[in-house]
């Protein structure tokens, strides 16, 4: 019997991954493109099932959008840079099973105690929520000043009840086509209550609410809020990703026999006689039984692109359907005094322009603690998700700090002693419409899957549970072709508290 990894965690249940062997009846290889969590979760399920397996990372790190680089300050001090914040939810049920198998407590992981949404005009929290989704949305109705009874009698209640009747088949039908920004118009909500209550999960997948799904919109807050029984305040990393997750990651996976190449970049796919696998590289041709395909979305996209042979035209279609949002910015500060006492470790936002979110390392990772301790200053990292095109990045800058110093105002005047900023433009985009079209984990092929936070999966996830679930079904699916037996994989419940029964 297997233990659930939390007393609310449902098992899923998928046909034609329920293989029983303990490992391939005959020796089996695979190559797995892609170091990311997606594709680590695939490597992991699959050496631990005897598959000898390759890795191809393109950088000179693990962890993709997780992950984090050696850099240095002017004084000489190094300290690992990272993609940005990341926040550990409760419900990540499977990037949890992977994360225990290198540090079974969790040990890295500590709990906040509050997701506070800051604005100009005033705050929201979500701390001291229960078990019940069903109650909290209640509660948060009840204690924020922004809804009068008034405000209540005006809103849309079906267009609210969608979100406590998510249904992966109705929702979509339902919603697919509907802009994020045009559900959330529908609920009549104040704009006040709109933008701290909703803004930051509409935001927080990096798509501008213009040109998102409101069915993708709708299965987040499924996810996040009104089907998360282990609640909304999260876990953070008290060090960074790299010694935290990918260093011990890549040496878990050397444990298992796997051979982790770096700075390697995979080109095309080639099928071969017998069900194998060559996968091209700038240097070599890797033959393989199983190929993961875990890159990004322009990755996927340059590499089936590059690889004719795979031909079933409605699959090139769907990969070809996929594409990246808009870009976003992470601007880490290191400035000469410190925080207000009491700040939270991370914070939403909303109402200060483009930023979203403001991190305090000092009260986080162990790195900017030590630096903070020394030099009695501070360690900030702002964040604006889904930039609108063509934007000026230094008039971006410009407004990061102000909406810092409007909310932090101790910040005005601080002298910025270093700072990194990083534009990107590679997370995926879940437009309206593209539901339908998103490639699913099984591909026409035999021994090829996909695996990353853009696939479509048929239980609710998000971002980098969404890697994960999303790496070990791909393992799942290869494993049970061979009849191994499958990864358990863990979700909330698949439907909303309020949702018809089928
Ligand atoms: C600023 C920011 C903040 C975030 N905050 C959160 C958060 O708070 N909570 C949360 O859950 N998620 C968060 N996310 C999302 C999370 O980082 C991603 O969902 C997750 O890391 C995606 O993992 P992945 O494996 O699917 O893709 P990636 O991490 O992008 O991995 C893909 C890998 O493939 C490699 N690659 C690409 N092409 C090739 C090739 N041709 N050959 C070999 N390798 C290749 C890339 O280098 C990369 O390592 C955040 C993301 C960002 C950018």
């Amino acid at each position: 019997m297997i233990s659930a990894p939390s007393r609310y965690a449902r098992p899923v249940v998928l046909p034609g991954v329920d293989g029983r062997l303990r490992q391939p009846a005959r020796p089996a290889t695979a190559v797995v493109i892609g170091g990311g969590l997606a594709g680590l979760a695939a490597a992991v399920v699959l050496a631990e099932r005897g598959v000898r397996v390759t890795v191809l990372e393109r950088e000179q790190f693990l962890g993709g959008r997780a992950g984090a680089w050696t850099d240095r300050l002017k004084d000489g001090t190094a300290f690992d840079m990272e993609r940005g914040f990341h926040a550990f939810f409760r419900q990540y049920y499977n990037l949890r099973q992977l994360l225990k198998r290198v540090d079974p407590e969790l040990g890295f992981l500590k709990p906040t105690d509050d997701y506070p949404i800051l604005t100009p005009t005033g705050n929201e929290s979500f701390a001291g929520l229960t078990h019940a989704p069903l109650f909290n949305v209640a509660k948060l109705t009840w204690r924020t000043d922004t809804l009068g009874i008034r405000d209540l009698m005006k809103v849309n209640v079906p267009a609210a009840l969608a979100m406590l009747r998510f249904d992966f088949r109705q929702s979509y039908a339902d919603f697919d086509e509907v802009t994020a920004g045009a559900y959330l118009d529908s609920l009549n909500f104040p704009p006040v209550a709109r933008q701290r209550l909703l803004h930051v999960f509409a935001h927080s997948c990096f798509n501008p609410q213009a040109d998102m799904s409101a069915a993708d919109l709708l299965q987040m807050l499924h996810f996040y809020f009104t089907a998360n029984y282990d609640g909304l305040v999260f876990d953070v990393a008290d060090r960074p990703f790299s010694r935290g997750i990918f260093v011990p990651l890549g040496a878990l996976l050397g444990r298992l026999g796997a051979d982790v190449r770096m700075g390697v970049s995979a080109r095309a796919l080639e099928r071969r006689e017998g069900n194998r696998w060559v996968v091209e590289t700038d240097g070599e041709a890797l033959a393989a039984d199983l190929v993961v395909l875990a890159t990004e979305v322009p990755g996927v996209k340059a590499i089936i692109g590059a690889s004719r042979g795979l031909d079933d035209p409605d699959w090139r279609r769907q990969v070809d359907s996929l594409r990246v949002t808009n870009a976003f910015a992470v601007w880490r500060l290191w400035l000469d005094r410190p925080v207000a006492r009491g700040r939270a470790g991370f914070a939403g936002t909303a109402g200060v322009g483009p930023l979203d979110n403001i991190s305090v390392y000092e009260s986080l990772e162990d790195e900017s603690r030590a630096w903070a301790a020394r030099t009695g200053g501070s360690v900030v990292e702002l964040h604006a998700y889904a930039l609108p095109a063509g934007f000026n990045e230094a008039a971006l800058k410009h407004q990061l700090l102000e909406g810092l110093h409007t909310l932090y105002p101790e910040t005005v005047g601080a002298t910025l002693i270093e700072e990194r900023f990083l534009l990107r433009q590679d997370c995926p985009a879940f437009a309206p419409g593209s539901h339908a079209m998103r490639p699913e984990v099984r591909t026409p092929y035999r021994g090829l899957s996909l695996a990353g936070d853009f696939v479509q999966l048929p239980f609710p996830s998000a971002l980098m549970e969404r890697a994960a679930s999303a790496g070990m079904l791909a393992a799942n699916t290869l494993l049970g072709d061979l009849n191994v037996a499958p990864e358990p994989l863990w979700s909330v419940a698949v439907r909303g508290p309020l949702a018809k029964r089928p």
